[in-house]
C-alpha cells in the first residue's frame, strides 16, 4: 500500500495489519462497551457488539465501484491479492490492533469491568469493512482459523467472485451475506459500476450458490432515487434464492460515500419498512425484526434459528 493511502485510512481510525488488512473499531462496538446500545446484528442474531472486530482483509481490492461505498474509489484494485499475507498473521494482527484500540476505554466511567474484560476476548469477526474479502485467496483457511479459535465469522461479499464462494462451501462462514444493490441489470450497472463486463452474470451465479450456505443472507442496501424502486425485481431475486435472511438497510452517507450521496438519499426507517412490506407481499417472507436507529428491517420465511449463542 502506498503511504498516502495508509495515512488517509489511519486518519479515519483504521489500523493497518500486514499488507492488505485492517480493523476499524465500529461505533456500535464502542456504544455496546459503554452499555448504551448494540448493533442490529446483536439485536437480530445475538452477536455481542462489544466483542466484535470490524475488519477487512482486502482493503482496496474490489470489482465494484458502488455509489454508496465508504471507500475512496480512486484506490480500487480490481485484481485478486497477489502474494497474500498468511491467515494466522492476519488474524493475530486484527485481534491485537482491536484490543489495543479498546485499551483507551479502560477506566471510562461508562464501561463496567465485566464489559471491558469481555471485550478483551473478542468472539466475532465481521469481514465487511472495505473491499471484498473474496479477493483474498486464502479466505477459506482464514475462515477455518477463525472458527478454530471459537470465534464466529460474518462475511459480506458483492458476489463477483463465485469461484471463491464455491470453495467456501467446504469452509463456510458462520453467516454469508451477498449484497444485492439493484433489482435489475440496468440499475446494477448504474449503482455498482462493475469493473468487469459480466458483473451481473457473476452476481447471479453467486446468488445461486448462496442458497447452499447454512446461514444465507441477501442484503439490500437501499438508496433513494438510485436503487429503491422495482420491488418486484428484488422480490424475484429473493424468490429464486430463498435465503434464510433478507435484510433491507438504508445506504448511509458515511466515509467517502459523503461525496457521492447526499443526506436526502438516505431512506428513513419508515420508508425502508414500507419497501420491506412490498417485498414481503410479493414473496413468502415476512418482517420478523427491525432496528429503527440503524434503519434496517429483517425478513424471514419463519422466525426460527436466527439467534446464535456466542457464550
Ligand atoms: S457486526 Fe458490524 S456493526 Fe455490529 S459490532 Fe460488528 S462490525 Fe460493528
Ligand atoms: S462492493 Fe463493497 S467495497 Fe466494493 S465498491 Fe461496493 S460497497 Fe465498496
Amino acid at each position: 500500500m502506498k503511504n498516502k493511502q495508509i495515512q488517509d485510512l489511519e486518519k479515519q481510525g483504521y489500523r493497518i495489519v500486514g499488507k492488505h488488512s485492517a480493523i476499524k473499531v465500529c461505533l456500535w462496538c464502542k456504544r455496546s462497551l459503554c452499555g448504551e446500545d448494540v448493533c442490529y446484528k446483536n439485536t437480530f442474531y445475538g452477536i455481542q457488539s462489544h466483542r466484535c472486530i470490524q475488519s477487512s482483509v482486502s482493503l482496496f481490492n474490489c470489482l465494484h465501484n458502488c455509489q454508496f461505498c465508504w471507500r475512496c474509489l480512486e484506490y480500487t484494485d480490481a485484481k485478486v491479492i497477489e502474494n497474500p499475507d498468511e491467515p494466522k498473521i492476519i488474524l493475530d494482527g486484527l485481534i491485537k490492533e482491536h484490543k489495543e484500540f479498546l485499551q483507551g476505554f479502560k477506566g471510562n466511567d461508562k464501561v463496567t469491568n465485566k464489559l471491558f474484560n469481555e471485550s478483551m476476548e473478542p468472539k466475532h469477526i465481521a469481514l465487511s469493512l472495505a473491499g471484498d474479502a473474496t479477493m483474498y485467496p486464502k479466505l477459506p483457511e482464514l475462515i477455518d482459523l477463525i472458527h478454530e479459535r471459537k470465534m464466529t465469522s460474518f462475511l459480506v461479499t458483492n458476489g463477483l467472485m463465485p469461484d471463491m464462494l464455491e470453495k467456501l462451501l467446504q469452509h463456510q462462514p458462520t453467516q454469508l451475506y451477498i449484497t444485492l444493490a439493484a433489482p435489475d441489470k440496468e440499475t446494477y450497472l448504474k449503482v455498482c459500476r462493475p469493473l468487469v463486463k459480466d458483473g451481473w452474470e457473476r452476481l447471479q451465479k453467486a446468488l445461486q450458490l448462496l442458497k447452499k450456505f447454512q446461514r444465507s443472507t441477501i442484503r439490500l442496501t437501499l438508496v433513494k432515487y438510485l436503487n429503491m424502486h422495482n420491488a418486484k425485481g428484488y422480490a424475484e431475486e429473493v424468490s429464486k434464492v430463498q435465503p434464510m435472511f433478507v435484510e433491507l438497510k438504508a445506504g448511509m452517507p458515511v466515509g467517502y460515500a459523503q461525496y457521492r450521496m447526499i443526506y436526502e438519499n438516505m431512506p428513513r426507517h419508515e420508508e425502508i419498512k414500507e419497501f420491506a412490506k412490498e417485498i414481503a407481499k410479493l414473496t413468502n417472507y415476512k418482517i420478523v425484526d427491525e432496528k429503527e436507529n440503524s434503519r434496517v428491517v429483517l425478513l424471514m420465511k419463519e422466525d426460527k434459528y436466527r439467534k446464535l449463542n456466542f457464550n
